[in-house]
Parts: C-alpha cells; structure tokens; sequence
C-alpha cells in the first residue's frame, strides 16, 4: 500500500509566502483538488529535498545530459546537506561545467524548497494543468514546480514524505 502526494514548490528553493498568501493558495489549490484527501501548506525551517519517492529513478546533467553517477550525486547531496541545503552549487562531472542541484534533471521530478503546497491522494492523475499552476503562481508571486511522489504506508497509515535518504544509493 502507498500514498500519492503532490507537491507544488517555488522553483527558489528560498521562498516563503506570507501566512496570508499561504491561506489563499491552500483554498486555490484545495478548489482544484476537490476529491484529494488533504490540502496543506508545509512549511519547514530548513530547506528540504523534496523527490519522488518510490519512483525516484535517475539524475541526469541538465546540459550535456549524461546520466550521473549516483555516488557523485549522493555525495554532493551529502556535502549540501551539512549546510541544510543552502549552497547547492556544484560542478558537474560529466561536462565540466557550473550548475547546482535544483536544476539537474531529475526523473521523476524533485526539487528543494522550505514550502509546499501539499495534496494527499490527489485523485487528479498526476500533474495540474498549466493554467492552474500558472493561478496558483500569481496567487504565491514566484515560479512554481510540481513533484509528483509516492510513499509507502507504514503500518499506522504513517507515510514517510519529502525526505530522501542520501547516501543509500551506494
Ligand atoms: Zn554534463
């Protein structure tokens, strides 16, 4: 058994809305999901690493598009974690060149980000409509991504959410 999430995260991983720009976007966002079993904005202190969960696959360049080397891309991931993700500049193996981590190409897609706009069980398909990301964009003022994740059930219903364990791909 598992439990289907997704996450809308500004692209700036850095971004906070305001509580009452938060309050808009879960009633924008909870209207466009009506059959989704929970609607929340999900703040963290930290920025965290928001992936797909069980369907977390590769990590590609976004430049030359090599696949990486997931002990590459575990270590980088542990070396920003020791600075709770704040610097997530790196350089690329494969080609050489300056990139960071947000914007490596990720399948199924992550990203970074200390708040998101959280559905449990969706019930949508995957992803929103352009338009209704773009909505949800000028009601929180910056760019948004979707991470669409999978998570398994613990026993109480418990699922385990935006939260990878880096260094268990080695
Ligand atoms: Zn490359």
């Amino acid at each position: 058994m598992s439990s289907e999430f997704l996450s809308i995260i500004p692209v700036d991983p850095r971004y906070v809305p305001t509580a009452d720009v938060q309050e808009s976007a879960v009633a924008a966002f909870a209207r466009m999901l009506p059959m989704a079993e929970s609607i929340d904005a999900v703040m963290h202190r930290e920025i965290r690493f928001i992936d797909a969960g069980m369907e977390f696959e590769t990590v590609s360049c976004p430049l030359c598009g090599c696949e990486l080397d997931p002990v590459w891309w575990s270590d980088a991931m542990d070396t920003a974690q020791q600075n709770a993700f704040e610097n997530l500049e790196v350089t690329l193996p494969c080609c050489d060149s300056a990139s960071t981590l947000n914007n490596l190409t990720y399948r199924m897609p992550s990203g970074f980000a200390r708040f998101a706009l959280q559905a449990r069980e969706p019930k949508l398909g995957r992803y929103l409509t352009v338009d209704k990301l773009q909505a949800l964009e000028s009601i929180l003022g910056t760019p948004l991504k979707q991470i669409w994740s999978q998570h398994r059930k613990r026993g109480n219903g418990e699922v385990r959410t935006g939260r990878r364990a880096v260094g268990s791909g080695r």
